[in-house]
């Protein structure tokens, strides 16, 4: 067979590797110029890392990323609110492993230049036409080329999704904005730590031995648009609440620092996610609220187990049927728990603020351990 992978991002990349490792042929097609993301982090629970570790790169990511077990509640001036200790992972996997989002990218990149894959940047599908027996794509460099199938993993907006399933399906803004920066990690900081506020949360994550790296959540009307020369004032205000770790980290911030600002957004294509010989995965067709830290997860996942179905017997549509049917339990599950989790922090006031607190102490651990064991499956 010969593929068409669209977008050259966490789930593009992975899919290009996957895929040549079953000995399919792959051309990747990256709209941006060159590769390029934010300097931030990225965390890789156990099952993602598990996605890694089949595309044969899960040694370099442990090698430069921050591993890690422990998740800690607090409230913003850094009383203990809980403490949980992940069930992911095993001997064999860390439970979560932590590290930049540029070197994930570079790690991926390489691993899909040792498998011949050429990305083609600044270059993207002009137009496609599903004949049936094939797809006929014309490129926005005016060639053209025929593929067995097309996969796009273009992200959030994916004009791939628009063009298939129409804009009822484009992704929703949840009310929600995050400032993410990178910085130098405290010796205290061995797992991830959320301060949670009323209508405001502060998290940081280790990402190397010298780094960590804070987000903050907020909310932002829709009309709401921050300029990056604003950025630093905006979230020290949101900061306001905090002690602890985020009041030193807020007291310390400059104009300097490299903060990003993001607005969360979702999306949950229902299947079928393939029209034919063309279809949408990762982000694409599931983009989620980022509280699991799974969303590039579901992209390595979708890449994986895309790999393994098309290598296994059937028609192409009975393929890509055992594909879909295998993915939107875990996607959706994601998906729900993610926006599940972001809502009920957010929604929190000073009136349910014991309540809630108490409800983290008694119920976090056995919520949580669920959700785990269900990621901890085989994807
Ligand atoms: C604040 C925040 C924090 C997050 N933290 C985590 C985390 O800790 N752990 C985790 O697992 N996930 C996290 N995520 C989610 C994760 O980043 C995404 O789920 C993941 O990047 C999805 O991968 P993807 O390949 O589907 O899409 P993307 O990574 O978005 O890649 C899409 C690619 O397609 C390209 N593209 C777009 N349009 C076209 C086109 N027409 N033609 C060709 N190329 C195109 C884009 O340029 C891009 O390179 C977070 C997300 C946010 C917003």
């Amino acid at each position: 067979m010969k593929l068409l992978v669209v977008g050259a991002g966490i789930g593009g990349l992975g899919a290009a590797v996957a895929l040549r490792q079953q000995g399919f042929d792959v051309d990747v097609v990256e709209i941006k110029q060159e590769f390029s993301v934010y300097g931030v982090g990225i965390n890789h629970p156990a099952n993602s890392l598990r996605a890694l570790r089949s595309l044969g790169v899960l040694d370099e990511t442990l090698g430069i990323g921050y591993q890690f077990r422990n998740t800690t509640f607090l409230d913003e001036q850094g009383e203990l609110i809980v403490r949980l200790d992940s069930a992911m992972g095993g001997d064999d996997m860390p439970a979560n492993n932590a590290l930049s989002r540029l070197d994930l990218h570079r790690i991926l990149i390489a691993a899909a230049e040792r498998h011949d894959v050429k990305i083609q940047y600044g270059k993207t599908m002009r137009s496609f036409t599903d004949t049936g027996g094939e797809v006929e794509v014309v490129f926005t460099d005016g060639r053209q080329e025929a593929y067995d199938l097309v996969v796009a993993f273009d992200g959030i907006k994916s004009p791939t999704r628009h063009i298939l399933f129409g804009p009822e399906h484009d992704a929703v803004y949840s009310g929600f904005g995050v400032f993410r920066v990178t910085l130098p990690r405290p010796d205290f900081l061995d797992g991830t730590r959320v301060y949670q506020a009323v209508g405001v949360k502060a998290g940081f994550l280790p990402l190397s031995v010298d780094s960590m790296y804070m987000f903050i959540v907020t909310p932002d009307p829709a009309h709401v648009i921050h300029r990056p020369e604003d950025f630093v004032d905006v979230l020290r205000e949101r900061m306001a609440p905090f002690g602890s770790l985020p009041g030193e980290v807020r007291d310390s911030l400059t104009s300097s620092d490299d903060i990003v600002y993001s607005r969360i957004s979702d999306v949950l294509l229902p299947l079928p996610w393939f029209r034919g010989r063309v279809g949408v995965l990762g982000d694409a067709a599931h983009a989620c609220a980022p509280h699991l830290t799974q969303g590039a997860g579901m992209a390595l996942e979708d890449a994986v187990v895309l790999a393994e179905c098309l290598a296994a017997d059937g028609t192409l549509a009975e393929r890509l049927r055992a594909f879909e049917q295998r993915r939107y339990p875990r996607a959706k599950l994601v998906q729900d728990v993610s926006r599940g989790i972001l809502e009920s922090e957010m929604g929190i006031t000073e009136a349910t603020w014991g309540a809630t607190v108490q409800g983290m102490r008694d119920h976090l651990a056995e919520q949580m351990g669920g959700i785990e064991r269900f990621l901890d499956a085989p994807a």
